[in-house]
Parts: structure tokens; sequence; C-alpha cells
């Protein structure tokens, strides 16, 4: 069952969703060579708390820590550990909180350092396919035409669509119906209304679209263990239109990035 939400609640959700947004942004900035996941996990956390929020992902599902850590061929939910980053590395770093009753939960890959003009562009796409998908969060489309954004572009590009995992949404709980696969066909789906809140989490590989489990039965890799990368953010309708609740804006300040616009993706 969707749960919609009043402008009260959004509101509410908008600054869970900010608090992570923030939290990335410290992330951005102490993402180099050296540094370990569990380190900037512990971050997370102090902040988050600091907030006067508690971390969403923390306890859920039995996950241990702040932070889901994804390294280079890890799709998602990868633990952060004790091994340093190295230069060319990738990561995604997907973080939760909670506050008021509401969750918050976005996601963005870096780069360690340098990394090389390919995985670059796979990022690059990434990013646009998660504002593709947005821009057809308005009132009166149907679900399925998110997922068709997303997919055409990265199959475009060459890309694998991840099919396992999908995109949510997101309220009292962290996941709520209807659940975002990042596939699709235009005009199939439940139409969409004002109060809906989703968490869109393009998750985009490099090669083949399957995946795989590592023996933890946990951490997702890629079939073919090429790199992967992910982008969440929390988008209400608001007026007809898409709200995004999350903001990349800090992680862009920390990177050196123009603040970020929806109507032109900006260059990672
Ligand atoms: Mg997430
Ligand atoms: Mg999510």
């Amino acid at each position: 069952m969707i749960h919609y939400k009043n402008r009260e609640e959004i509101e509410l959700m908008r600054e869970s969703a900010q608090i992570v947004s923030r939290t990335l942004g410290i992330i951005a900035k102490e993402i180099k060579p050296g540094v370990t996941p569990l380190e900037l996990d512990k971050l997370a956390e102090e902040y988050i708390r600091d907030q006067g929020a508690e971390p969403g992902f923390l306890g859920m599902y039995d996950f241990p820590n702040t932070l889901c850590m994804s390294r280079n061929e890890v799709v998602v939910h990868g633990y952060p550990d004790k091994k340093p980053l190295e230069e060319g590395d990738i990561i995604s770093v997907d973080c939760g909180a909670y506050k008021n009753g509401f969750y918050g939960d976005h996601a963005f890959t870096f780069g360690v350092g340098a990394i090389d003009p390919e995985v670059k562009k796979l990022l690059q796409v990434t990013l646009e396919s998660l504002y593709l998908g947005i821009a057809e969060m308005k009132a009166g489309n149907r679900l399925e035409d998110i997922g068709f954004a997303v997919q055409q572009h990265a199959e475009k590009n060459g890309y694998g669509v991840v099919r396992e995992l999908v995109g949510h949404g997101i309220g009292r709980v962290m996941h709520e119906d209807p659940q975002v696969p990042n596939y699709g066909r235009r005009g199939r789906g439940k139409k969409l209304k004002d109060g809906l809140v989703l968490a869109i989490e393009p998750m985009i590989n490099m090669g083949t679209h399957r995946v795989a489990y590592l023996p933890d039965n946990w951490t997702v890799v890629t079939g073919d263990r090429k790199h992967s990368a992910h982008f969440e953010h929390d988008v209400a309708i608001v007026d007809g239109k898409p709200d995004v609740l999350s903001t990349f804006d800090y992680v862009f300040e920390a990177l050196g990035l123009p603040k970020e616009d929806f109507s032109v993706p900006v260059k990672l």
C-alpha cells in the first residue's frame, strides 16, 4: 500500500533527507587515498547523532554500520571495512537518517583521486540517468516512466541496468511501496500523484546487468566484476512536479562543482 504524504510530512522528510545530504558533504571532503571506509562510517554516525537524528541503516536487516560503502565492482550494500581507499577506486556511499518519525536515504558514488576516464563516464551517465528519472516524477505520469528514462539513457551508453535491486517509496518506513525499478515501459504502472515520495536510485553496471552475491549472502557485486555506480535522491511530487528533498549541493561544493541543476546535469 502506498502512503501518500501531506505537506507537513514532506517538510519533515526534507529535514531527514537534508541531514543525509550534509553527511555526504562531510564524507566528500574526506574521500582520498589512504582513508578507510570504517573511519568515514564513524564520522557519518557522529554527525547524524549530532543532528538529533539516528543512522537509518544501523540495525536494519542486522546491518552493523551507518554507511553502505560499495567499492568498484560492489553494486550496493558493501560493509565499511578497514581497507584503505586507493587512487582510482570508486566508492558508492549510501546513507540513511531517521528523525521526527521519517527516513531520508540517498547515495553518491565518488572517485578516489584520479579515476579512469571510462569509469568517470559511468559515474556521469548514472548521475544523468538519475536526473532523467526524476524529471518523469510528475503527476499524471506512470511509475514505469521513471525506470524507462533511466534505462534508455544507461543502455544507450552500453551499460547494464541492475534488475534485482530497485528504488522504493520512503517515509515512516525506509522501504515502502511502491518498488521503483530502474527499467520499464513508458506508460505502464501506477499513475503518479501529489504526495508520493520515492527514493530513486539507479544502479548501473559498466558491463553485464547481472549481479551476484558474495559468500556473506549480503554484499551485491556485478556478475562480471566490472565497475558499478549508484546515485540516489528522495523525491516528492508537490503541485504535480518533482520536489527533490535531498541535495548533492554539499557534495558538489566539496568537489568544487557548480550547484546541482536538474535541468542541465552537472558534469562530474
Ligand atoms: Mg540508499
Ligand atoms: Mg534506497
